[in-house]
């Protein structure tokens, strides 16, 4: 199996990309930010719970999101592989997901890391906030404290997973395509 962990801040593009290697490695998407998106418009109580502190670009506990994987990882016993975006964001996750995987016979094959500046994530989100309405894209001080969880709790997991051998850090600069083209190069070298 291919299992990737599609790594790097908000607005890095970790959910462009995952749509391109999805078609093509033929893999399953798994994106916690979007599953809980998608409980928020159903109204579930998950949902309702998700809202406000997703809305102040906090991050959700990690019992909820560790279940919304597990099940997902149930649900889909015959995929080829799975892109995970947006998780794991601590390590308490990523410890959570390496024992998941283990339990069905597999693992991380890689991480790769898009590495974009600061000053360019916050564009790209204000315009996509614009552009998408999504509530937590909008307002400059709800970014920022995105960025901020991302930089303390999210990035040390290179850390863990260099410790695996399993890191690759790309440059999420320059067009889709070319994008695309380093995270294929990384991945048909593994
Ligand atoms: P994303 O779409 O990945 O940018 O996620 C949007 C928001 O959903 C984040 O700011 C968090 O509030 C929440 N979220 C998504 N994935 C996770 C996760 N793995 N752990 C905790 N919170 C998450």
């Amino acid at each position: 199996m291919l299992n990737i962990v599609l790594f790097g801040p908000p607005g890095a593009g970790k959910g462009t990309q995952s749509n391109l290697l999805i078609n093509k490695y033929n893999l399953v998407h798994l994106s916690t930010g979007d599953i809980l998106r998608s409980e928020i418009s159903e109204g579930t109580k998950l949902g309702v719970e998700a809202k406000s502190i997703m809305d102040r670009g906090d991050l959700v506990s990690d019992e909820i999101v560790i279940g919304m994987i597990s099940s997902k990882l149930d649900n889909n016993p015959d995929a080829n592989g799975f892109i995970f975006d947006g998780f794991p964001r601590t390590e308490a996750q990523a410890t959570a997901l390496d024992n998941l995987l283990k339990g069905k016979e597999t693992s991380i094959s890689v991480m790769l890391s898009l590495k974009v500046a600061d000053d360019e994530l916050i564009k790209r989100l204000l315009k996509r906030g614009k552009d998408s309405g999504r509530a937590d894209d909008k307002n400059e001080s709800i970014i920022a404290n995105r960025i901020n969880e991302y930089n303390n709790k999210t990035a040390p997991l290179k850390t863990f997973y260099s410790n695996q051998d399993k890191l690759s850090e790309i440059e999420g600069i320059g067009s889709v395509e070319e994008i695309a083209n380093r995270l294929n190069s990384v991945i048909d070298n593994l």
